[in-house]
């Protein structure tokens, strides 16, 4: 299948990929390991924008879709619901942002959320942040955030760690294993812990740097005609 790296290839050649592609990252780590506090830094100081597949499926949960109940099953479980359904939400979220530079927050949870969401885009992540964290203080900062989250209890918790090291931990390993992963100690301060993240951002500068306006629009335009030409190709989310 020809995917958007396949067209990178061909522009790299003369030097302008970088600029033109939409730039991912994957925020990665157990849960309450503080990827959604540190992602809204991450905004704050690089102009990404920020999507968290466990909200976008919190509200599509409460939206009424004929999604929702199969959607709060899995979550009240610790489960990860089907690629389908996410890989779904977060391109329409991408879609409508107008941005090209995306921090996608607690995706991909296994490999077939990885595979899906190449297939379905043509986009491999520019580069992966993994938050390591000790179970016993994310258990912590679980039970004692209090955001109203059906899961935050210990019980779900526990299984959410289940499958965070039996599913997600092998897709953190995968990125390790091609160089894309920047591990970053979790278990520290939200200050402290941003420190070593605003050194990773700033070390691959020169690939999240902002893009100019009309390159967005440029970006943006390519990106939409790419998926509805994958689209075309895999049908709607078959083939993985
Ligand atoms: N979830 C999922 N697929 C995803 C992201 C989340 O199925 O790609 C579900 C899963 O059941 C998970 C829950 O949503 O346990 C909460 O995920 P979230 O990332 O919000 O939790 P966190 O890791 O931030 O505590
Ligand atoms: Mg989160």
């Amino acid at each position: 299948m020809e995917t958007v790296v396949d067209a990178s290839t061909s522009e790299e050649a003369n030097g302008s990929a970088v600029e033109k592609k939409p730039i991912v990252v994957f925020v990665l780590g157990g849960p309450g390991s503080g990827k959604g506090t540190q992602c809204a830094y991450i905004v704050e100081h690089f102009g990404f924008s920020h999507f968290s597949a466990g909200d976008l499926l919190r509200a599509e949960m409460n939206s009424g879709s004929e999604n929702g109940l199969m959607i709060r099953s899995m979550i009240n479980e610790g489960k990860i619901v089907p690629s389908e359904v996410t890989v779904n939400l977060l391109q329409q979220a991408m879609e409508e942002s107008g941005n090209d530079k995306f921090l996608i927050d607690g995706f991909p949870r296994n490999e077939e959320n990885r595979a899906a969401f190449e297939a379905v885009t043509g986009i491999e992540p520019a580069f992966v942040l993994f938050f390591d964290c000790p179970k016993e203080e994310m258990e912590r900062r679980i039970l004692n955030r209090n955001q109203g989250r059906e899961d935050d209890n210990i019980e779900t918790a526990r299984k959410r760690f289940k499958v965070f090291l039996e599913s997600s931990l092998p897709v953190v390993e995968y990125y390790e294993s091609i160089g894309k992963l920047q591990k970053i100690d979790a278990a520290r301060p939200i200050e402290e812990v941003f420190e070593s993240v605003k050194t990773v951002f700033a070390s691959i500068n020169e690939k999240v740097k902002p893009h100019g306006r009309a390159e967005k629009k440029f970006t943006l335009l390519k990106l939409q005609l790419k998926w509805k030409m994958n689209l075309l190709r895999n049908g709607v989310c078959k083939g993985y």
